[in-house]
């Protein structure tokens, strides 16, 4: 099973991802991380993803689409995996329902990660101090958050349509978020002492 954390920049994605994977005992993909990466290394497209990630605009559909095709047939995705950034616009959330077939996975839920607009912004800034990320910048953050609202938030009608959305309170400390995300994934997917946490551990009945 496929599971989503989504939310704006800065609502604590990567923070509770890390907690979650670690839980479930599956890979995280992280497609802002495996962004930086890229941009990191010489190929073709570093230069136009180095361009979108300073800019805080979205890396095009198909570029992002097939890094994700790709990563999501790798062996340790057969028991599932959680998606952290992705999918971030309607187009993608399609490909990733197309997928679902040829990689004989469903998409079981989405998280949608709360938290006021302020206290967003106070994150990120503070975020910008710590790690130095290009797009942590005020006026990158202010666009990103643009971006946000206008090509990944129609996603949450999209998923509530589907009854897939799942909403987290995601104010207080790290791990008051986490137990929340914690009983609603256990609710989504009961867990079996007979085995190790992987996320498509259903029995059938
Ligand atoms: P994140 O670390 O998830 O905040 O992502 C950092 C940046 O990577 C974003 O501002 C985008 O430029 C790019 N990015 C990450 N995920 C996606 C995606 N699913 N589609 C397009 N661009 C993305």
């Amino acid at each position: 099973m496929w599971l989503v954390l989504f939310g704006p920049p800065g609502v604590g994605k990567g923070t509770q991802a890390k907690r979650l994977v670690s839980y479930l005992g599956i890979p995280q993909i992280s497609t802002g991380e495996m962004l930086r990466e890229v941009r990191g290394a010489s190929g073709p497209n570093a230069q136009k993803i180095a361009d979108a990630l300073d800019k805080g605009q979205l890396v095009p559909d198909e570029l992002i689409v097939e890094m994700v095709s790709e990563r999501l047939a790798k062996p340790d995705c057969q028991n599932g995996c959680l998606l952290d950034g992705f999918p971030r616009t309607v187009e993608q959330a399609g490909a990733l329902e197309q997928l679902s077939g040829p990689l004989g996975m469903e998409l079981g839920g989405v998280f949608r990660l709360r938290v006021e607009e302020e206290e967003i912004i106070r994150r990120l800034a503070q975020r910008g101090h710590r790690e130095n990320r290009s797009d942590d910048k005020p006026e990158v953050v202010r666009h990103r958050l643009d971006v946000y609202r206008q090509q990944t938030q129609p996603l949450v009608d999209y998923y509530r349509q589907r009854g897939r959305l799942f909403e987290i309170d995601g104010t207080g400390s790290v791990d008051e978020v986490f137990e929340r995300i914690r009983i609603t994934v256990d609710r989504l997917i009961p867990r079996q002492p007979s085995n190790n946490g992987s996320v498509d551990q259903k029995q059938p009945s």
